[in-house]
């Protein structure tokens, strides 16, 4: 076989996901499995599916992993990850003493955007931002199919910086992040996230409801819905114009439950030209290709 084989793994909170593709990205195999949610069963999860795809592609396959955090580059450790059994562990280490050979390991955002940008909906363009816009909001940037890490490591992870122009009804809010490095007011993920968008419409209407429920009361013309959602895309609209204002993408690509919303693709193209300062604004605001299987698609062109 003359293919370059690549195994990508993802680590999420439940769940681990692995893929072999070859070079072209089309894919050999793909498995997933649930874990009991601790350090050593996550480990052994991805020896199991690493050892089991190299003897399809003959031993000869690169390893990379997506995780739900930020792995160190000064101290080797892990930080910020959800999976809270990650933290301040020599997760890469560790792991390639377990599997016997090096591999590489990035944050779940920056997987993301690597996997659109390569041969997703990002594919024509030369720099692309990918955000996540699900229970939280994160993001990554990506130029020339490369990531920029960026030199704290946070390049493209806007999720926590403060609302653009502010409203006076925003800044008169009480919601806080609820982050516990975060906790600052008129956090954009408050606002923007999945959760954060149901709770500020659950806030103001006082309902109880999810965002998917929330988009399909809009659907079936309720206004509140409506207007929460016109509100969304105005506060996302300002954020993106600060995004072309530092990096200026030429592809903004949405993955996460909240790029599910058909309508976002419509309204805000028309709203960032307000808030950008920019005679045209030719950026494209783009829905994800692969879907939920960016993350493990992008850990696999780690290696590329
Ligand atoms: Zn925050």
């Amino acid at each position: 076989m003359s293919d370059k084989f690549k195994i990508g793994i993802d680590y999420g909170g439940t769940k681990i996901e692995a893929i072999l593709i070859n070079d072209k990205g089309e894919e050999i195999k793909r498995e997933r499995s649930h874990y009991d949610q601790n350090y050593e069963s996550g480990i052994s999860t991805v020896k199991k599916f690493v050892e089991s795809f190299k003897k399809i592609s003959n031993k000869e396959a690169t390893v990379g992993m997506a995780i739900p955090g930020f792995l160190s580059n000064e101290t080797g450790l892990v930080h910020n990850a959800n999976s809270d059994w990650l933290n301040n562990k020599f997760f890469k280490k560790d792991l390639e003493t377990s599997l016997n050979c090096e591999i590489k390991m990035m944050n779940d955002a920056n997987c993301f955007t690597l996997s659109e940008a390569i041969d997703g909906a990002g594919k024509d363009f030369k720099s692309v931002f990918g955000v996540i816009i699900g229970t939280g909001f994160g993001g990554g940037l990506s130029f020339k199919k490369e990531i920029i890490e960026g030199a704290n490591q946070v390049a493209g992870d806007w999720g926590h910086q403060p609302l653009p122009y502010p409203t006076s009804e925003e800044i008169g809010t009480e919601i806080k992040c609820v982050s516990p490095t975060c906790g600052r007011p008129l956090c954009a993920e408050q606002f923007i996230s999945g959760t954060g968008f149901a709770n500020v419409f659950n806030n103001k209407y006082n309902t109880k409801l999810i965002s998917p429920e929330i988009v399909e009361l809009d659907k079936n013309k309720d206004q509140r819905a409506d207007n929460e959602l016109k509100l969304y895309e105005d506060r996302f609209a300002r954020l993106i114009s600060v995004m072309i204002g530092v990096f200026d993408p030429e592809a903004i690509i949405l993955g996460g439950g909240m790029s599910n919303i058909d309508r976002l693709y419509n309204n805000l193209p028309k709203i960032i030209p307000k808030y950008t300062f920019s005679e045209k604004v030719r950026t494209k605001v783009l829905k994800n290709k692969h879907g939920d299987s960016s993350g493990v698609r992008g850990a696999a062109w780690l290696w590329n």
